[in-house]
């Protein structure tokens, strides 16, 4: 789109923001085009800086499982900042989402709120180390826990989509003491512990993996991962930044009835500002400043505008029959776009739990990352230019979930299984 306003605006980005975003999904490196440049959003929408309207299952990466702009979220968002918009001291509202984030989620006795995912699970393996005194962290190939230095090896997300499987600038000594295993493969997580037995301090795992396209857990292998750390004495964390109040309210482990020690959220907890929290067993929880040694603090951790925004959000989630709604929609997606693969002879696999869904175009099921990576990305690419020059942005990457939210209308999912359908067909014309 020469000379349109969002590429003159991207062209300006590109001068003063690195790479023109600030966060790498967000320049289509993996898909191609012009990156979108957004002016504002409503309900299922993202109005780009052109006017075109595109129906989002980005939803800001699944924090807004409510849509843009929900008005319930808007309105508790502009009350509060006629109260203050930062206190830099201890408000209600931080007590009030706390409880209810303990009672939607037991195994959370002490909770700490902070402001991004990263922060959170970082802090979360600091208190694992410390309870634990072990050094030694277990992830998942594939796996996304934010941006710490200790996950940045075979990570998902970002470094997936860019071919990254170990950033620079991570201290060689630092990544060492993180070790990977195939997601879903509980015999490998056996063989990791033997060989490095009570030195592990914690498992942290994507209850569902979303970041490598979205990949369920195979039945048992979460409760094997809880028998293996409780065995050991190995402290386990389940990273539910995207499940939690995503898959039910109460999260995958709700949903999956299994006790982790640890559980770190984010997204959808601060109504689309920043928020994220830590909690878990109050012995663990108890270590950090100012009860314990471990410190941890943020200046605008707990803050009152993404509290009421949290709150806002969660109230509309405790609506009976949300989601099972959410999720109604959510299966029709999936649904069509496999009767559209099979119509279009494309091999695909649509890998769905709860109301995320990955397409992988690939023959065999994915259950792994190693699964995940045989996708033909091409395809991918060719799917997601398809999609959006037919108003329907996809997350710019193979390996990242699609987020459908209550905002998405039954119209909307007809519309985009048409666009998918119109898309499989240009893509697999014989050219
Ligand atoms: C997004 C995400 C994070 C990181 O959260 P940020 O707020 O982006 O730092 C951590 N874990 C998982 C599972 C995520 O999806």
């Amino acid at each position: 789109m020469p000379n349109s306003r969002s590429s003159d605006l991207f062209d300006r980005a590109q001068k003063i923001l690195v790479g023109g975003v600030d966060s790498p999904v967000r320049a289509f490196r993996a898909v191609g085009g012009q990156p979108l440049v957004i002016d504002r959003a409503a309900g299922s929408r993202l109005i780009d800086a052109d006017g075109r309207e595109y129906i989002d299952y980005v939803c800001s990466w699944g924090a807004l499982i409510l849509g843009h702009a929900q008005p319930d979220v808007v309105s508790a968002i502009a009350d509060q900042a006629r109260l203050g918009t930062s206190y830099g001291m201890t408000s209600p509202l931080e007590i009030e989402l706390g409880e209810r984030i303990a009672r939607a989620i037991p195994s959370i006795e002490r909770i700490r709120f902070v402001s991004s995912g990263t922060e959170a699970t970082m802090s979360a393996i600091r208190a694992a180390r410390a309870f634990t005194k072990r050094d030694l962290i277990l992830k998942f190939e594939g796996g996304y826990h934010g941006h710490a230095d200790s996950f940045l090896a075979e990570a998902g997300s970002g470094l997936a989509t860019l071919g990254i499987s170990s950033s620079p600038g991570v201290p060689e000594a630092l990544a060492r003491l993180t070790l990977n295993a195939p997601y879903n493969d509980a015999a490998a997580v056996e063989r990791v512990f033997a060989e490095h037995a009570g030195k592990i301090a914690a498992i942290i795992v994507e209850p569902v993996a979303a970041n490598m396209g979205v990949v369920p857990p195979a039945p048992g292998f979460l409760e094997s991962l809880r028998k293996i750390t409780q065995r050991d004495g190995a402290i386990l964390i389940f990273d539910e930044v995207i499940t939690g109040f995503r898959l039910t309210y109460g999260g995958a482990q709700s949903l999956f009835k299994i006790h982790p020690d640890m559980t770190v959220l984010g997204k959808i907890i601060g109504g689309g500002l920043p928020v994220a929290a830590y909690g878990g067993r109050r012995e663990i929880m108890e270590l950090i400043a100012p009860l314990g040694p471990v410190y941890q603090a943020g200046t605008l951790s707990g803050n009152p505008l993404a509290m009421r925004a949290g709150l806002a959000m969660l109230t509309k989630l405790e609506a009976p029959g949300f989601y099972p709604e959410l999720d109604k929609k959510a299966r029709n997606l999936a649904e069509g776009l496999r009767t559209a693969l099979r119509e279009f002879g494309v091999p695909g696999q649509v890998n769905a739990s709860g109301s995320l869904l990955t397409l992988f175009f690939s023959a065999e099921p994915v259950r792994d990352y190693s699964g995940a990576k045989k996708s033909d990305t091409a395809r991918f690419a060719a799917f997601f230019r398809e999609m959006l020059a037919q108003g329907v942005l996809l997350p710019p990457s193979q390996f990242e979930a699609l987020f459908v939210s209550a905002a998405h209308t039954d119209d909307d999912i007809s519309r985009t299984l048409a666009a998918a359908r119109a898309s499989l067909k240009a893509i697999s014309a014989p050219k």
